[in-house]
């Protein structure tokens, strides 16, 4: 039998999936007017225990918190997971942080939106002018640190993947020529390398190619930097990011190829902002990372489980939502687990199963 909660004098609201209500407006199945800790809590068809405050902590559930200010009790809620009893793992696959930028506090927005994971990616910070070489590992230690302070403050997992951004060579070119501008490309890779050998980061990324169209020599200057990198990668045991032009599955074969040319397995190849690339024939063995719009998603999904999410969210104070909003990841997949887009097989194949493969390095093949 439903009834409504009784607490006319109490105030409250409930967040839950998007939605906000008073307490009142919730149907209960339970008789009694207080929902005692460890009972089942039944509303719109999903299930959350009502746990105590102090075993609360990182459980999913709703919280129910008693507490009295003068003569009024006072009921807080809070619903830090919905109907599931188990955590969901959430992995964004391409997040940056920028020391101006909200940084830990923005993973820290992931976090409580349900995020589990994520790999954060350097950028280049304009702390840091590339002018020689090593600028690269002054720039690489800005992204380990803040994944650092991220670790020490959150409990999320945290992959790092350093290496030179690919349009960095325009800028290089023009100030020091393409030839100099490639080799100092091909050492930021090459302590991009040394950085995931020692252990410090997990993938060599993102690197690549500018994503628009640029002339026919830094073309094939890039490709020859992306192929010293996939040799990199495969020498170490870990990913390589890959940031280029669109994807279609033309440009998926010629990943794969170029991967196997550089005894790289091909699912060792991440395509960074991928459209919705999921069937084989289609990836040709790379690996999606799809940015998390409802729509890519859905299509994904309606392929297979193949994929990775991401938001390559950028943390730029002029820009804060940019590319997406850091908790999208996160809202996406509870959204579908919820209305049953997303299996719970799928949310933990592409949350946990496939991100693991990625924790590099794995040794020399
Ligand atoms: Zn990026």
């Amino acid at each position: 039998m439903r009834r409504h909660l009784t607490y006319q004098e109490f105030s409250y609201i409930v967040r839950f999936r998007e939605t906000e209500m008073s307490l009142n407006e919730i149907p209960i199945e339970e008789h009694e007017p207080e929902l005692p800790s460890s009972e089942t809590f039944r509303h719109h068809g999903s299930v959350a225990l009502v746990i105590s405050p102090e075993s609360l902590q990182h459980e999913p559930g709703i919280l129910i918190h008693r507490s009295c200010s003068g003569k009024q009790p006072i009921i807080t809620l809070s619903v830090f997971s919905c109907d599931v009893t188990e955590n969901i793992p959430i992995y964004d696959n391409h997040i940056h942080l920028s020391p101006r930028g909200r940084n830990i506090e923005a993973l820290k927005e992931f976090e409580s939106a349900g995020g589990t994971g994520l790999t954060l990616v350097t950028l280049p910070y304009d702390e840091v002018v590339i002018s020689e070489a090593d600028d690269f590992l002054r720039s690489y230690q800005i992204t380990l640190s803040m994944a650092e302070r991220a670790r020490s403050s959150t409990e999320l997992k945290i992959n790092v993947a350093v290496g030179p951004y690919p349009v960095l060579i325009l800028p290089l070119a023009e100030r020091f020529g393409l030839e100099k501008a490639e080799k100092m490309m091909i050492s930021g890779m090459n302590i991009a390398a040394e950085l995931v050998a020692s252990g410090k980061a997990n993938a060599i990324g993102e690197i690549g190619r500018p994503h628009f169209d640029v002339s026919e020599e830094i073309t094939v200057s890039s490709n020859r930097i992306l192929l010293h990198g996939m040799e990199l990668a495969a020498e170490n045991g870990c990913p390589v990011i890959i940031h280029c032009e669109s994807g279609s599955p033309e440009l998926m074969k010629e990943l794969s190829e170029m991967a196997g040319s550089a005894s790289l397995d091909p699912g060792m190849v991440i395509k960074h902002f991928c459209p919705p690339l999921v069937r084989d024939d289609e990836t040709h063995g790379v690996m999606p990372s799809i940015p998390a719009s409802r729509r890519s998603v859905r299509e994904a999904l309606s392929k297979g489980d193949r994929f990775m999410l991401e938001t390559d969210h950028i943390d730029d104070p002029e820009r804060p939502g940019a590319v997406m909003s850091v908790n999208t990841v996160p809202k996406r997949v509870l959204a579908m687990l919820s209305n049953g887009e997303m299996s719970e097989g799928t949310a933990w194949k592409i949350g946990a199963d496939i991100p693991k493969m990625y924790d590099g390095p794995k040794g020399k093949h």
